[in-house]
C-alpha cells in the first residue's frame, strides 16, 4: 500500500472515526488522572482494520496522524506513522479482539485499579452496587444486576507489557465472564463490543474499584450480604 492511502486510512473529518476518536479518549483519560506520562493506550477495530495509538506520544499531544493501523486478519500493520514506534500493548488489544472479539480495548494504568491490585489475590470481586448494571453479563445477553457479583481476575505484572500477553489470554479463557483484568501494580485493561460500550465499561469499572477502596477503609466488604455492613463499627 502507498504512502497516500495509508496516509487516507487515518484522516477523516468524521469526529467518530477510530483515529480521531482515540485522539479524543487519550484526552479525556489524561484529564481523569488514567493515562498520565506516555503510559496506558488505546485500540479500536473498524471492521478488520485495528487503530491504536503509538508508544511514546504523550496522551494529550495525540494527532490522528500518529496512529498505526494494522489488519486483524494478516496482523500485518497497514500504516506506520513516521519515527514513532508501536505501543507495547499492541499483543494485549489483539488478545482481546481475536479471543473477545471486541471493537475496542482500552488500558490505563489507573491508581484504582493499581490499589485493588494490592488488596486482592486472584480476583477482585463486588457485589449489591447500582453502578455494576452498566457492565455485561457477557456469557448471557444483558447486563449485570443489582444483585448480581461483579468478578475481574488479576493477573501478575512483567518486566515489559508486551509479555503479559499469555497470562491476560489465559485470564480470559479462564474468567469468560470478565470483560476487564487487572494487571498488579500496573493497571487494567478493559474491552467492549464497541468502543462506546468499551468507554462505559472502563468508567464503571474505575468507580466500582475506587468505591471498593473506600469501603475497604470503612471495613465494609465490597462482595458483603446488603445490611452486612450496618454491624461494621466505624472507628
Ligand atoms: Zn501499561
Amino acid at each position: 500500500m502507498s504512502n497516500a492511502n495509508a496516509d487516507s486510512l487515518v484522516a477523516s473529518h468524521d469526529p467518530n472515526h477510530p483515529a480521531n476518536l482515540i485522539c479524543d479518549l487519550c484526552k479525556l483519560f489524561y484529564n481523569n488522572g488514567w493515562v498520565t506520562g506516555t503510559g496506558g493506550g488505546i485500540s479500536i477495530r473498524k471492521g478488520d482494520h485495528i487503530f491504536i495509538a503509538p508508544s511514546g506520544v504523550q496522551k494529550e499531544r495525540m494527532l490522528p496522524d500518529n496512529m498505526f493501523v494494522m489488519d486483524l486478519q494478516t496482523k500485518e500493520y497497514l500504516r506506520v506513522p513516521q519515527s514513532l514506534k508501536p505501543s507495547a500493548c499492541t499483543p494485549l488489544f489483539l488478545a482481546a479482539y481475536t479471543n473477545r472479539n471486541a471493537g475496542a480495548c482500552i488500558h490505563t494504568h489507573s491508581q484504582n485499579a493499581v490499589v485493588i491490585s494490592l488488596l486482592y489475590d486472584k480476583v477482585f470481586t463486588i457485589a449489591n452496587i447500582e453502578q455494576i448494571k452498566a457492565l455485561p453479563k457477557i456469557t448471557e445477553p444483558g447486563c449485570l444486576g443489582f444483585f448480581d457479583t461483579l468478578t475481574i481476575p488479576i493477573i501478575e505484572n512483567t518486566a515489559h507489557e508486551e509479555d503479559l500477553k499469555d497470562s491476560l489470554e489465559q485470564a480470559i479463557i479462564d474468567y469468560p465472564a470478565a470483560t476487564a483484568v487487572l494487571v498488579r501494580r500496573h493497571g487494567i485493561y478493559v474491552w467492549g463490543e464497541t468502543v462506546w460500550k468499551a468507554k462505559v465499561y472502563n468508567e464503571a469499572i474505575d468507580y466500582l474499584l475506587e468505591l471498593a477502596v473506600k469501603m475497604r477503609q470503612l471495613g465494609i466488604p465490597p462482595d458483603g450480604a446488603i445490611g452486612s455492613e450496618r454491624n461494621t463499627r466505624v472507628v
